[in-house]
């Protein structure tokens, strides 16, 4: 049982008797972990606010052998996102990063470039660029789902026909979940799922998917709707179920 020090983002917590709490946190060294808090529930016990959801924390945790949950014996606040109490577009978009952390990445899998962008993410949520009057959060998160897609192994395929990789200049395009990426015309009957895509929509895509910086730009209303859709569109075909958080999400996808 060796004690390991980690920076960790709360993604949910469950009441486990009654003094205890169990919680999944998502770590910078070691990925996704539960963990065992021990006390976790009593008033003024070292981990009382240290447990609150999307709270970043420094930690100590006693690993266990495989099976049994390990012992959260440390947890400290070092970071929080006070914007996400004052913005409910914000919130929920924060909600939704835990939702897709906690259930689609694996128990001690890491990946700090992924951590990094959740909290990088998390802090931006809810602002406004100087001189815009509508928070970012919908692009922003856009960015998030695109570096997650690529951090689990499932960029979309923007550049060709994800069929039969003829390159694509945006015509005509349609994007398909089952088929991982953009459509051509001349290939796109065989999919039920498709949706079509308009031209805009594709540069919003591959900007998103390449740049760090390209959240920042100014994109339509209706790119930035269709944007939402498509996302929410290929998350679900790849998770299995609709995330519970999905319909809760600004722009287009009421
Ligand atoms: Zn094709």
């Amino acid at each position: 049982m060796a004690a390991e020090k980690a920076t960790a983002l709360v993604l949910r917590t469950a009441d486990w008797s009654d003094t205890s709490r169990i919680a999944t946190l998502w770590t910078r060294e070691f990925g996704k972990v539960r963990v065992l808090a021990k006390g976790g529930r009593r008033l003024k016990s070292n981990f009382e606010s240290a447990l609150d959801l999307l709270t970043v924390c420094s930690i100590v945790l006693l690993r266990k052998s495989s099976g049994s949950l390990d012992l959260l014996t440390e947890a400290r606040v070092v970071r929080r996102f006070p914007r996400l109490r004052s913005d409910l577009a914000a919130l929920y978009a924060g909600y939704y990063i835990a939702e897709l952390l906690a259930d689609w990445t694996e128990d001690y899998d890491p990946h700090p470039s992924l951590f990094d962008e959740a909290l990088a993410t998390l802090e931006t949520l809810g602002t406004c660029l100087p001189g815009q009057q509508q928070p970012v959060t919908d692009l922003r998160l856009a960015r998030f789902e695109l570096v997650l897609l690529r951090e689990l192994g499932y960029s979309p395929v923007l550049e060709t026909c994800a069929v039969c990789q003829t390159p694509v200049d945006g015509q005509g395009l349609s994007f398909s979940p089952a088929a991982g990426g953009v459509v051509c015309s001349r290939c796109v009957g065989r999919f039920r799922d498709r949706k079509p895509v308009t031209p805009q929509t594709w540069q919003a895509l591959r900007a998103l998917h390449a740049s760090g910086e390209a959240w920042q730009r100014t994109w339509g209303v209706a790119a930035r709707k269709e944007l939402r859709q498509l996302l929410g569109h290929y998350v679900t075909y790849l998770l299995g179920h609709r995330p519970r958080l999905l319909p809760y999400l600004g722009s287009g996808s009421s």
